[in-house]
């Protein structure tokens, strides 16, 4: 086991500024009203570094620097764009353990994810996209012998971008990649709980990038999120978070006739037939991982897992299973490379959580394992941990129809198919799933029937950079990852002309 140095403390691979100002036209600048405020480590509750306080006035500064930047930015050849986007991989690749350590002490996830998830997946975005775009082609069709169509990518300019504090870098990286691939520059607004980590990933790549074409502005939803969203000079509002802000984003954007893409909640059902128990063998203890995965990240992942849906016949042999694996999921300090479940994100979210645990008792929901705080000692005292927790319940609770975003699965049972794909869809949501299956006409007919945006077969949170991601429902509007991402941030003009002499 290795146990990484606190940032700032003696061995760190890095430390933290004492404050992070906004990145606007290439610097950091102070706010210019002058606030600030306070970051905690969730790992120990304690303050460690501010972060500015945006305002209007910020987001204003910083749309002027990425206006300036934009025309230059998109006339770069898509050679020159793939450069960047390839220098900044390597860089953040060189800088990979520190800054797995930084986002695990601001965020609270375990180091073992950030060091073999969080950080490569985010490397491999920009590879991803560097790579695409070369390959981006526009069209042309011929409307007679003498008169042509050509359809040209035009990027939209600047873009606005809104991010929650889940997956800090890998959430900046889904919306910087492909923005900046299509020809655009941004306004990037991270989440208040997670200030710091977009600004140390930004001061190691920094000087890759014309001063303007990435500019990050910190704050509150209300004073710097919505000035950014419902500026009218904006092109695009790109937006992760929750179902209820998406759709304040939405309406903003609607004042400017501007357009949205939205990433919100989740209450995602992972099914599990009958069939993956009926044999002892590896597919069966992979389900098993797929059922803990509700875990994973705290359970802080909008795709989380949190309503396990078994078949009747081996319900109960699979439930005991699941719980027996569940307690498996060991506790402690988050930067110990061997921890598999660290600290919630924030006291609200540990708040939040701890409610809905009282929630789902009153409800009536049983609780099979876990179910409260998880005490921890020393310098993790302060911190916001929480047991994994299988409740037992009914799909009409608020702990299976609510998104929770804690390490909390709600399980139920499903008479056949068709009981399962009921379950499964009657929700809000829309966003992942999970079809846990040996028969491929099974996992086929309910990969079409389940409504969500991604359903995962036998496998669960993966989320390469080329398989298109989001919801449908109330889970939000439009794709993010993938290639067809370009299209997200670029417009299509159309130029037609004719080569034909004859009067009109
Ligand atoms: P949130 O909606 O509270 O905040 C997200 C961002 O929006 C933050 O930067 C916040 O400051 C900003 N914001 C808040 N109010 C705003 C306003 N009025 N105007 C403009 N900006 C505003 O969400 P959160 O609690 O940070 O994140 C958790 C949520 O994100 C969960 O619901 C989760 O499911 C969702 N999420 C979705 C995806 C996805 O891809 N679908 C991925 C990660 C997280």
């Amino acid at each position: 086991m290795t146990r990484y140095a606190a940032p700032g403390t003696e061995g760190a691979l890095m430390s933290y500024a004492s404050r992070y100002g906004h990145f606007i036209g290439g610097e950091y600048v102070d706010p210019v009203r002058g606030g600030w405020f306070e970051n905690r480590s969730p790992v120990t509750g304690q303050v460690f570094t501010e972060g500015a306080r945006g305002t209007a006035e910020d987001v204003e500064r910083a749309l002027d620097a990425a206006h300036a930047a934009a025309p230059a930015w998109g006339r770069t050849s898509a050679a020159e764009r793939s450069a960047v986007l390839l220098r900044i991989a390597d860089r953040t690749e060189q800088h990979l353990e520190a800054l797995a350590v930084a986002e695990t002490w601001e965020n609270g996830k375990p180091v073992r994810e950030t060091l073999a998830a969080d950080l490569p997946l985010a490397v491999d975005h920009f590879r991803y996209f560097a790579g695409v775009l070369r390959a981006q082609e526009g069209s042309i069709s011929q409307l007679d012998d003498d008169t042509v169509a050509y359809h040209f990518h035009e990027p939209l300019g600047v873009v606005a971008q809104i991010i929650p504090w889940n997956f800090p870098l890998l959430m900046a990286a889904w919306k910087l990649a492909p923005a900046l691939a299509a020809g655009n520059t941004v306004v990037l607004k991270p989440a208040e709980q997670t200030p710091a980590s977009v600004h140390h990933w930004l001061g190691l790549v920094a000087d890759l990038l014309p001063p303007g074409v990435v500019n990050v502005v910190n704050g509150f939803g209300e004073e710097a999120g919505k000035p950014l969203a419902s500026s009218p000079r904006v092109a695009k509002i790109a937006f992760t978070g929750e179902t209820s802000t998406g759709r304040l984003i939405m309406g903003y954007a609607a004042e400017n006739l501007k357009p949205v893409s939205l990433e919100l909640g989740g209450k995602s059902p992972n099914l599990f037939f009958d069939d993956i128990w009926a044999v002892d063998d590896d597919l069966r203890d992979k389900a098993l991982e797929g059922f803990a995965m509700f875990a994973l990240n705290q359970g802080e992942v909008c795709t989380s897992p949190s309503r396990a849906l078994i078949e009747r016949g081996r319900y109960g042999d699979f439930l005991d299973a699941a719980v027996a694996r569940t307690e498996l999921i060991a506790p402690g300090h988050p930067l110990d490379t061997e921890t598999m479940i660290g600290a919630q994100a924030s006291e609200e979210q540990l708040r939040k959580i701890l409610g809905y645990l009282e929630i789902g008792r009153k409800e009536g929901a049983k609780v099979l394992t876990g179910g409260e705080r998880q005490e921890l000692d020393g310098e993790l005292a302060g911190g916001y941990y929480v047991q994994p927790t299988v409740f037992e319940g009914d799909n009409r609770m608020r702990i299976f129809q609510e998104e929770i975003f804690g390490p909390v699965v709600s399980v139920t049972s499903f008479r056949d198919f068709d009981d399962a794909v009921r379950i499964a869809n009657d929700t809000a949501y829309g966003l992942g799933a999970g079809v846990w299956t040996r028969d491929v006409n099974t996992a086929y007919r309910a990969g079409r029937a389940i409504q969500a945006g991604r359903i995962w077969q036998n496998a669960y949170h993966a989320y390469p950079a080329h398989a298109a991601f989001g919801g449908v429902k109330q889970s939000g509007i439009g794709r993010e990852t993938h290639k067809m991402m370009l299209d997200h941030y670029q417009w299509t003009k159309n130029v037609l002309v004719s080569y034909s002499p004859k009067k009109l």
